[in-house]
């Protein structure tokens, strides 16, 4: 049997419908390199959607793989409890020294977990068990954004607001937030307005805040002003409780700053980083916390935080972060996104399209207003597919999410295959 056969025969794909994966022709991948994915009848796609957002450094960077090799002729796994590893160790305190700090706090401790779910689970877990036993049992709840995306697991998926995504699970998820659906930047205001009143109203049955900064991801690379992130965090601050920056998506220099967070000059409380921590090549998340968090669990076996997953700390996916955050370093990602950037955001800006957006590295538009159900982004998709470019539709939204170090002559490729599309 061929590959797409044993995959059609045998495979249940994500978010994938049986009427697609029975007719859908969808390539068979065989190789990929920088931008591009190798298919198996010799075409070549630009990836715009960098496999589901992790593809920052482009696929088959010589150093990630090299540091990839040489993790695993030393070894490659082995439990981080009742032991511990350079890898592991090293990561943290990287990790620790560029997260985001303000004039209040700064990251100090960092837990590791597999995936962004798991990583915001974590998150979850830490605010919760540090209310229970510092003296505020009642701090049970949490607020998060409409439209929000956390991950698929119960407890990310009820902090989450795509309701295409939860509805079904309802039942088995936690009560959060009601807030109204933002389009508009006016709409924001009023959403998070919402969730700010909703916080001084009830302080006292609040856990944490959760929020993807800036850019909302699965809603469809919906943005938000950074100064309603900074008013966020001010209503944290005012009722003591604790802001949670899901960064899995925008964090590792996705908006062009480290953290999206910079983007509002504020630290979290608690910080969630998955995605392209590892440069697109293996599973690994990490949730960091500050100091006051950390020490909200000091003392006995009894006060420990009660979570750990198997692969906790893999050295594969530690010592690949500290090779992506060298490659930023030495090859100067960061500084190179500037220009691409801005020409990303000029090129959007002039399509004619509904609500063009764009910060750092990804750019959005919209085709219609029906949301993730659309098919007007699928119907794009495939003209542009024939032209060498895949495209991940959010339904009616096309995004672009290219990676970090992508060569212009590539980017210019992409941006012309979507504009003569349209
Ligand atoms: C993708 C994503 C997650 C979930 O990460 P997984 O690795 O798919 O579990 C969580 N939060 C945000 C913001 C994401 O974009």
């Amino acid at each position: 049997m061929s590959t797409r056969d044993l995959d059609r025969a045998f495979v249940w794909r994500p978010y994938t419908s049986s009427e697609d994966h029975a007719t859908r022709d969808d390539p068979v991948i065989v190789g990929a390199e920088g931008s591009f994915l190798h298919a198996e009848d010799g075409t070549r796609f630009f990836d715009a959607s960098g496999s589901w957002w992790t593809n920052n450094l482009g696929y088959g960077h010589p150093r990630l793989k090299a540091a990839l090799h040489a993790q695993i002729d030393s070894f490659a796994h082995v439990a981080m409890s009742g032991c511990t590893h350079a890898p592991g160790a090293e990561l943290a305190q990287r990790l620790v020294e560029i997260g985001p700090r303000d004039a209040s706090r700064a990251m100090a401790r960092v837990f590791y977990s597999d995936d962004g779910s798991t990583s915001v689970e974590v998150a979850l877990k830490m605010a919760l068990q540090y209310w229970r036993q510092n003296g505020r049992e009642a701090r049970t709840k949490f607020l998060a954004l409409p439209g929000a995306y956390h991950g698929d697991t119960i407890g990310a998926m009820s902090v989450g607001g795509v309701d295409e995504f939860v509805d079904v699970f309802r039942p088995l998820l936690f009560d959060v937030n009601d807030a109204p659906q933002p389009r508009t930047p006016k709409d924001w205001e009023r959403a998070i307005g919402v969730m700010i009143e909703r916080l001084e109203r009830e302080p006292d049955s609040i856990a944490g805040v959760i929020v993807e900064p800036i850019v909302q991801g699965a809603a469809g690379m919906r943005m938000y002003a950074p100064r309603l992130l900074s008013a966020l965090r001010d209503a944290c601050d005012r009722v003591d409780t604790f802001l949670i920056a899901d960064e899995v998506f925008t964090g590792i220099g996705r908006t062009g700053t480290m953290w999206a967070c910079e983007h509002a000059a504020i630290a979290p409380d608690i910080l969630c980083t998955a995605k392209g921590l590892s440069g697109g090549m293996m599973p690994f998340a990490a949730t960091l916390a500050t100091q006051r968090v950390y020490d909200g669990f000091a003392g006995d076996t009894t006060r420990a935080l009660l979570h750990g997953h198997t692969f906790y700390g893999n050295p594969l996916g530690a010592r690949l972060a500290l090779e992506v955050l060298d490659v930023y370093r030495d090859e100067a990602i960061l500084e190179g996104v500037v220009a691409k950037a801005a020409r990303l955001k000029t090129w959007v800006h002039g399509l004619d399209v509904h609500r063009p957006r764009a910060l750092g590295m990804v750019a959005a538009f919209d085709l219609g207003d029906e949301g993730y159900h659309g098919r007007r982004g699928w119907a794009l998709a495939e003209k542009v597919r024939a032209k060498g470019v895949l495209l991940r539709p959010l339904g009616d939204t096309i995004y672009l999410v290219p990676p970090l170090n992508v060569s212009d002559e590539d980017l210019e490729t992409v941006l012309d295959a979507i504009s003569t599309s349209l």
